[in-house]
């Protein structure tokens, strides 16, 4: 029956995974996957999770079916964390939100919600480079995928005349893709100037602003500081969708927690539009999973656990911005090797868009045993004091040839 089936390519981040494991060199290190990584290069449970766990095995639930659009009191705290417990339409009862299958499942669940429901052209413009699932992901939703440009790889910062230019001459109504924070692959963001800016030239050429927030409070230690280009839209009067994860900022990866949201004009039809998200939600997955909606609302709803939640999506971040400190001062300073490296210091969250080209992150992966995607990302999280010394070298090397 499947003769005909050609076979696809691998997953390039999976790709680096399979080759890091059959590597057998102590030194090696591995910077392709996107996870938090502790001091000791382990994954890591937050205490905060662990508590949440441990309160949900008491209370002894059951098992039954959550409802199409998920937990209740999660999707309400979810939508308060980013839009600010301050915000209008959240005050109005007029946000439309379902618990979602972690980032991903908002991102799928916002794409066919346009695709049938938008009412203007289904176009989706979305910056150069993104994250590698954006693109086939709105394609199988049915959109028209077109690209804004985004990086510049002569100053590794933000191409912010080149960004505004293609926005500018998008289509009326066109659908634009913006990265809440912590911009995957390049970690560089807009300033807050930038986003006010965008906003206004955004209300100009009236598109829609579509944020895929996957790092809230990963980027920069504080969730209020991070979701601030969500907040601002919201107060500039914009309609907007929202993808949220707890997959980073609560280490919760497997559990699959996220939320999809638009805000809508009134409680009339932010019931009508939610109405639509459930037809939509109940002939793909039918309704989402319980355990992880339930350590994320636990930690959300509990002023203790939320507290030393904050402490350790901090401790996170913070960890990450300590490593940027100590690899720029290793390659400026200590190895002066050759180039610019401020970049490693300025990018935000989980991700450093090095600079290193093909043949250099080549070279890293077969000679020093360093695993990277071959655009030169790296991911910050899985350098730390034992390996970074290491890295810095390897990279040095790479760079004199
Ligand atoms: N958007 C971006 C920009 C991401 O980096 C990620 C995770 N790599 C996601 C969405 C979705 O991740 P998840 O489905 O695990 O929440």
């Amino acid at each position: 029956t499947w003769s005909a089936v050609p076979a696809g390519p691998p997953d390039p981040i999976l790709g680096i995974t399979e080759a890091f494991k059959a590597d057998k060199d102590p030194r090696k290190i591995n910077l392709g996957v996107g996870a938090y990584r502790d001091e000791n290069g382990k994954p890591y449970v937050l205490n905060a999770v662990k508590k949440a766990e441990e309160k949900i095995a008491a209370a002894k639930l059951d098992k039954e079916y959550l409802g199409i659009t998920g937990l209740a009191s999660f999707t309400q705290n979810a939508a308060k964390l980013a839009y600010g417990v301050d915000s209008e339409p959240l005050k109005q009862n007029a946000i439309a939100v379902a618990q979602s299958i972690s980032g991903t499942g908002a991102l799928r669940i916002g794409g066919a919600f346009i695709a049938r429901h938008y009412p203007h052209a289904k176009v989706i413009y979305l910056p150069t480079p993104t994250w590698g699932n954006h693109m086939p992901l709105f394609k199988d939703s049915g959109l028209e995928v077109r690209r804004y440009r985004y990086f510049d790889s002569k100053t590794v910062g933000l191409d912010f005349a080149g960004m505004k230019e293609d926005l500018k001459n998008a289509p009326e109504g066109a659908v634009i893709l913006l990265h809440a924070c912590a911009h995957n692959p390049t970690g560089i963001d807009p300033t807050q100037e930038q986003w006010k800016e965008l906003s206004d030239l955004v209300a100009e050429k009236k598109l829609f602003p579509f944020f895929d927030m996957a790092y809230q409070g990963f980027a920069s230690g504080s969730t209020t500081r991070d979701a601030f280009a969500v907040r601002h839209f919201v107060a500039q009067g914009h309609d907007i969708a929202l993808c949220q994860s707890f997959a980073k900022n609560m280490g919760l990866y497997g559990e699959r927690v996220g939320a999809f949201s638009l805000t809508t004009r009134s409680e009339e039809e932010k019931k009508r539009v939610e109405s639509q998200i459930k037809i939509i939600i109940r002939p793909m997955y039918s309704n989402p999973p319980l355990h992880g909606a339930h350590i994320a609302n636990n930690i959300l709803s509990d002023p203790e656990l939320y507290q030393e939640w904050e402490g350790e999506v901090k401790g996170m971040a913070d960890r990450i911005i300590n490593m940027r400190e100590r690899l720029y001062n290793l390659l400026t300073h200590e190895l002066k090797t050759p180039g610019e490296w401020g970049h490693i210091k300025s990018q935000i969250g989980m991700f450093s868009f090095t600079g290193l080209k093909t043949e250099q992150c080549k070279a890293l992966a077969e000679k020093a045993h360093i695993y990277m995607t071959m655009d030169g990302r790296i991911s910050m999280a899985g350098l730390n004091g034992s390996n970074i010394e290491y890295f810095a070298q390897s990279v040095d090397a790479a760079v004199r040839g």
